[in-house]
Formats: C-alpha cells, structure tokens, sequence
C-alpha cells in the first residue's frame, strides 16, 4: 500500500504555471529563442504527458562545437523524478530524447574538432556530463530540468565541472 506523502508527490499537479519559466519557454517552438537568449534545439511529443524539450545555454553557447550547456526539460510542470514514472510515453520520450542529444552533441564536437573515439591524450578526447537535482522542499522545488554539459578533464583524478550553472 501506498504510503499518503509518495502518493502525494506522484499525483502533483503538473498543469503549466504561469509563473514558471520553463512552462512558459515550454510552448515555444525549435529554433525561437527565450527571453535570455537560450534557442529550442530539440523537442519531443506535444501535450504534458509525453513531451520534452531542451535548451542550449547562452552563457556557454559562444562555441558550441568546444562547449555548451544544453537543459532538457519536460513540458509539464513535473517536479520530480519519480513522477515520470506515471506517465509511460513521457519516461519513453525521456530515452529517445537524451539519446538523440547526446549522438548530435558526439557528432558535432567529434567532426568539428576531429575527436577520436579513443584518445591517448585528453586533447583528442571528448569528455560529458549530466546534471540534474529534484527535492520536496518547498523553496527550491522547481521545474525538472536536467543539464548536459561538456566536462573538461584536467587529469585522472580531478575534473573541472565548467559549465554547471
Ligand atoms: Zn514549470
């Protein structure tokens, strides 16, 4: 049996809020822009119980073939993880669109700066990360939204995250 707080939190309203951001851009269309500049790169599905859509950061965006942040985001305002979970086209469309991402940014970086898919030195290599957090807490729950970003490898042992936030 379900316990009353999981059940909560899995049946959350995930309606568009006016008043969140990511709603708001969530209805703009591939290739038009935000309000701070970040461009629709990608979308997937069309109502909030399938869709998806990413973003490519302004801030990192200069050269997009050395570095970048792209956000993929569900249409819906979704919460948290686990809510995925109850809507079957939206945890499918989440695979085909991070794998669709991830291939175009390998192709991209690997092509334009001539990458190898096996370097011996970190110069040739191509180095990703995802990003994303979730909480219940009131003050900084927020639109999922999970970042994809190049991490720059220094040595074995230490990286530099360096395009976070
Ligand atoms: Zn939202």
């Amino acid at each position: 049996m379900m316990g009353n707080e999981i059940h909560k939190l899995i049946n959350e309203n995930v309606s568009l809020r006016k008043d969140c951001d990511f709603c708001n851009e969530s209805r703009l269309e591939v290739r038009e822009t935000t309000n701070y500049g970040a461009a629709i790169i990608y979308k997937i599905g069309n109502t909030i119980e399938n869709g998806w859509f990413a973003t490519l950061s302004p801030k990192t965006g200069g050269d997009p073939t050395k570095d970048f942040t792209i956000q993929l985001m569900p249409l819906a305002h979704l919460t948290h993880f686990s809510q995925i979970n109850s809507y079957t086209e939206l945890a499918k469309n989440y695979g085909l669109a991070f794998s669709r991402i991830s291939e175009a940014v390998y192709k991209v970086m690997m092509e334009k700066n001539n990458l190898k898919a096996k370097s011996d030195s970190k110069d040739f290599g191509i180095s990703i990360a995802i990003y994303g957090k979730c909480t219940t807490w009131k003050e900084k729950k927020e639109h999922l939204h999970i970042k994809i970003f190049r991490l720059e490898v220094i040595s074995d042992n230490r990286i530099l995250w360096i395009a976070l936030f």
